[in-house]
């Protein structure tokens, strides 16, 4: 839309059309800019560009125009003054933290969140001189009790992996708000087509675009939206800087994706409510996990944090470790690998993958038992996928 700085629009139209400026050519598909620098127009001019007196492209590891589109759409999505991109959500996480943390400063995070996260936390910042407590997703009083002086940081998923569990993320930016700590919250599962964190009082949102953003399992990518003040400046300095930036290929598929989320989120999200419910009438069953089941412990906060409860359940079957795998083994359609946010299913032990280097009574106390199954569903024909899964529980 030539009217990009609008947001008044609705979500899909935002999803669709926002922050493309057009070129001089007309183009109506945005443009792919391949080009790692910028030219000046005399000596002068360039010195301006790098003493930052005119706005303007040096180079692609600052700006670059097709990320800056997605940037800006990704932004007007969360509801978000700034967003910056990144090479991946990893590097999302990395630079938020060396943006705004320094040595002596203290996390305190959800236990369950995305594995790699919880290594960064643990073995790379620690280096640093920055520690992490991990705390139960839901027990507020855990949070409170872990902050310390020294806290700077509030992070967190939600809905939790594998177990779905809900955070109440207004409470928690109350209690971010009251210590002085930012609350950071990675929206990779939900998406902003299904909850925008930032409005319900989060001061950052992450993205591994990787996942649902770009939904067709193609490119590795991130992103951190929040306050220009915030992320428009140390979160962006250190990956201008640090330079993890986004390649601006992979910023143009995460458009394409874009244009198509809040379609794909309601797809998965209807085609995962009914495996749910399907999955909670099998013998073989004995708990399914998911936020859109009635029988959900925290339903409610589910329904009005989320307008829709996501592609990703978890279900535990009666015998174990060795059922669970032969259901595993019995599929034939869905992928056996621990990817989410893909138009295929995606089938995964976490016991024995995602979750195998978990001391074993922490792993029981997070809800991944070894009977437990991930699936994060896809977009294909959901009779295909029950047919898929009937097999291997009609043979326990
Ligand atoms: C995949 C994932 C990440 C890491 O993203 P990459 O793009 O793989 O670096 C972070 N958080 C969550 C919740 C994820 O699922």
């Amino acid at each position: 839309m030539s009217d990009t700085k609008n947001n008044n629009y609705g979500f899909d139209t935002l999803a669709v059309r926002a922050g493309h400026n057009r070129t001089n050519e007309g183009e109506h598909s945005e443009p792919i800019f391949t080009t790692s620098s910028y030219v000046f127009d005399s000596a002068a001019h360039a010195a301006a560009r790098f003493s930052g007196d005119e706005p303007g492209n040096i180079y692609s590891r600052f700006t670059n125009p097709t990320v800056r589109i997605f940037e800006q759409r990704l932004a007007a999505l969360e509801g978000g003054e700034r967003c910056v991109a990144t090479s991946s959500g990893m590097s999302a996480i990395l630079a938020t933290c060396l943006g705004v943390l320094k040595a002596g400063d203290h996390i305190v995070s959800s236990r369950a969140i995305f594995g790699t996260t919880v290594v960064l936390f643990n073995n790379t910042l620690a280096r640093f001189g920055v520690d992490t407590t991990f705390v139960p997703l839901t027990d507020l009083a855990a949070w409170e009790a872990a902050i310390k002086p020294e806290t700077k940081l509030l992070f967190l998923e939600t809905p939790s992996n594998p177990v779905t569990e809900i955070a109440d993320i207004q409470a928690l930016a109350k209690l971010a708000r009251a210590n002085n700590c930012l609350l950071v919250v990675d929206n990779c599962f939900c998406t902003p087509a299904l909850q925008q964190p930032l409005a319900l009082g989060a001061d950052i949102v992450i993205h591994s675009a990787t996942k649902y953003l770009d939904g067709q399992g193609r490119c590795i990518g991130g992103a951190v939206v929040g306050s220009e003040e915030l992320v428009g400046g140390d979160i962006y300095g250190v990956v201008r800087t640090g330079g993890p930036s986004m390649s601006p290929f992979n910023a143009w598929v995460f458009l394409k994706g874009l244009e198509t989320l809040s379609l794909r989120m309601e797809a998965h999200s209807s085609r995962a409510q009914i495996l749910a419910e399907w999955l909670q009438g099998q013998d073989a069953v004995v708990q399914v996990n998911y936020p859109g089941l009635k029988s959900h412990p925290q339903h409610q906060l589910a329904s009005s944090q989320q307008s829709g409860f996501g592609g990703v359940l978890s279900f535990e079957v009666k015998g174990g470790q060795e059922a669970a795998w032969k259901v595993i083994d019995n599929t034939r359609l869905v992928s056996i690998t621990a990817n989410l946010g893909d138009t295929k299913t995606t089938i995964t032990h976490p016991a024995t993958t995602t979750h195998g280097r978990v001391d074993p009574q922490a792993r029981l106390e997070a809800g991944v038992t070894d009977g437990l199954i991930r699936i994060a569903v896809g977009l294909e024909d959901i009779a295909d996928i029950q047919a898929d899964l009937g097999r291997g529980l009609n043979s326990l």
